[in-house]
């Protein structure tokens, strides 16, 4: 029997939202097990609750599907493994629904997921998975139900009538689920979510702007669901915010402003636009239909005036973030991000930092970092926006 403790009690929670964190559901001391051809992943539970399990494949996944949950492990322990179990991730998957995502190694098959009730009103949540051939996990497989949560968009505000503020959408990457690059106890979600926070108050406080968020807290998003919501909103802007990491190299650090481009200016950058492309799939999203809208994303990228504007923008925000950050020896790259595909709003994804590197890891937690770089990005917004050349944006056109 090969077996080790992962849980902490105590130790990290899941980010509050103003719904009270004490009225959901306990998931403490995750253990994961392996013995013989069998793998068991067990949570130590505050009251019994209904979970679901199923496989998908591309990449080998099973996907645990539950009520909303405050697991109460620490995200870094997750990433042991067990047998042909590689991983295993959790968090919030909708406002309502708590996922657990394991990584497969070889195909394997659900034998047991159930939540059963212990003494004292407590419950166990155990999964067991069984070493499986390819045909029998091709088989279960078939049987996964077509994911509808991944539909349900979050409900977007129009453009308010004669409103004449530019409407600006920040993007916190990553979120629940999925919770982007991970070093040490650091994870990328909650970084970029403090920066996108901040960043909105340093802009609603000139009130030149209409100031929205795809995510304001720790919640999974979609990518498509991402550039929807700036559509909806007929956004002017849109800033989507992550930080990068490099297991290999530490020494790279600072901060690089991408746009979307069908190519690559560079190997890294392809190597960072198909790593940030693969949220959705982390997150247990079947990312089937993602390869069928590529010529569609093409095509909208050929939307020439937007990408000049995402360009005009990108430029300001080197020039403006290089002033006061370190930035990367190539901060303006592109690439194909799926989240800066929307055709009609000009588009800029912001990689921080690097969270290998010791020295950016430390600058992206530190408030006097995130300060300064917020004022320079904020700085930018303003330039792109009062400069002649700047689009008439959206609030112009819709008067006429
Ligand atoms: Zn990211």
């Amino acid at each position: 029997m090969l077996g080790f403790v992962l849980g902490l009690a105590g130790a990290a929670t899941a980010q509050g939202n103003g719904r009270s964190q004490n009225d959901l559901p306990v998931a403490t001391d995750a253990r994961l097990e392996q013995s013989g051809d069998t793998v068991r992943l067990t949570m130590a539970l505050s009251r019994p609750l209904e979970v679901s399990a199923s496989v998908m494949a591309g990449p080998d996944r099973v996907v645990i599907d539950m009520p909303s949950t405050n697991f109460q492990v620490q995200p870094a322990a997750a990433r042991k493994s067990a047998g042909f179990v590689g991983a295993f991730r959790f968090g919030l998957f909708t406002a309502d629904k708590a996922r657990i995502i394991i990584d497969l190694t070889h195909p394997a098959i659900v034998a047991k997921a159930e939540s059963r009730p212990m003494r004292g009103g407590f419950g166990e949540l155990v999964i067991e998975l069984r070493r499986a051939t390819r045909a029998e996990f091709q088989a279960a497989v078939a049987k996964t139900p077509p994911d509808a949560d991944a539909a349900t968009a979050v409900p977007v505000p129009p453009k308010p009538a004669g409103e004449t503020r530019q409407t600006v959408v920040i993007d916190p990457g990553h979120g629940g689920i999925d919770p982007g690059a991970v070093v040490a106890s650091i994870t990328e979600k909650s970084v970029v979510l403090a920066f996108g926070t901040t960043l909105k108050e340093e802009l609603e406080q000139s009130g030149r702007y209409r100031v929205l968020m795809t995510r304001d807290d720790d919640r999974f998003v979609p990518l498509a669901e991402r550039v929807g919501i700036a559509r909806a909103a007929g956004a002017d802007l849109f800033i989507s915010i992550h930080a990068d990491s490099l297991t290999q190299a530490q020494e790279v650090r600072g901060a690089t402003v991408y746009t979307g481009s069908e190519r690559a200016t560079d190997a890294e950058a392809a190597r960072l636009a198909a790593k940030e492309n693969q949220a959705d799939a982390v997150a247990g999203l079947d990312a089937s239909e993602d390869t069928q809208d590529v010529a569609g994303i093409l095509m909208d990228l050929a939307k020439r005036e937007t990408r000049t504007f995402s360009a005009v923008f990108a430029r300001n925000l080197v020039e403006k973030l290089g002033g006061s950050v370190k930035m990367h020896k190539v901060p303006l790259r592109s690439a194909g991000f799926r989240v800066l595909s929307a055709p009609d709003v000009p588009s800029v994804l912001i990689e921080l930092g690097y969270m290998s590197s010791p020295k950016d890891a430390e600058l992206l937690n530190s408030a006097e970092w995130r300060t300064k770089a917020v004022a320079a990005v904020a700085t930018a917004v303003d330039g792109y926006f009062s400069a002649a050349r700047a689009p008439v944006g959206k609030a112009a056109a819709n008067q006429r």
